[in-house]
């Protein structure tokens, strides 16, 4: 079967690993959530304290890049790879609200989407790939076989990612979630370095209205057009 690549992009929580998680399972692909990598970059800037509310010690950040060492390791039980940072599984840490709320900034920074893009175009080498983002189809993967693009309601987004943390046990409002779902699109879409755009040959899907089940299907049928 010919082996293409797959870049999924979009606002965030619009189900975008969801449903890249169902297509690398489906097709026997690998799954990368690049998302993971900024957010692990993060964790580690937190813990060295050198992002605050109001300033970011940039100098010290790009230093300090080459402390920096993720990697994926594939998890059977879960059936996906986990985050590793300097060899330790990150998943829980860099999924909390804290991080979230430090996240877009850090992505901002021009020498760490380079360092992340050149390992993420690493990865995707040898195609048979789903990788999710909000540059997978503008900058990783420009030539990617499928792009799709995902969108829903801020409200709809927001309430997903509040049961998210709620069922980790995280004690958040609705309140926070929303304005920092809000938060992180503008700087997304705003950043000068690769900004959230939709790819001019990407394909929308909105899923405020679709179900997993109808929101895959339709997947599908686009994506076996190009095996
Ligand atoms: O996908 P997720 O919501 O986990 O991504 C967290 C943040 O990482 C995004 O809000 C964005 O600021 C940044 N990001 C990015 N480029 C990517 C993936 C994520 O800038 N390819």
């Amino acid at each position: 079967m010919k082996k293409i690549t797959i870049a999924i992009d979009g606002f965030s929580s619009t189900g975008k690993s969801t449903l890249a998680k169902q297509l690398a399972k489906t097709l026997g692909y690998v799954y990368v959530d690049t998302g993971a990598m900024y957010r692990a970059v993060t964790y580690f800037i937190m813990q060295n304290n050198w992002i605050t509310p109001t300033k970011i010690d940039k100098l010290a950040i790009v230093k300090n890049l080459d402390k920096i060492n993720l990697h994926f390791q594939f998890n059977e039980q879960l059936g996906y790879a986990e985050m590793y940072l300097n060899n330790k599984n990150v998943e829980k840490q860099i999924r909390t609200l804290e991080v979230s709320q430090n996240v877009s900034r850090i992505a901002e920074i021009s020498e760490i989407r380079a360092k992340l893009v050149q390992q993420q175009q690493e990865m995707g080498k040898n195609k048979a790939i789903v990788m999710d983002g909000r540059d997978i189809g503008t900058v990783v993967f420009p030539n990617a076989d499928v792009k799709l693009f995902m969108t829903a309601s801020a409200e709809t987004r927001a309430q997903r990612r509040f049961n998210e943390l709620v069922e980790n046990g995280q004690r958040v409002s609705f309140a926070e979630v929303l304005e920092n779902v809000q938060q992180r699109d503008y700087i997304d879409t705003h950043r000068e370095d690769s900004p959230l755009v939709k790819a001019e040959d990407a394909i929308v899907i909105d899923n405020s209205v679709l179900t997993k089940e109808e929101q895959f299907k339709v997947v599908l049928q686009i994506v076996n057009k190009h095996l």
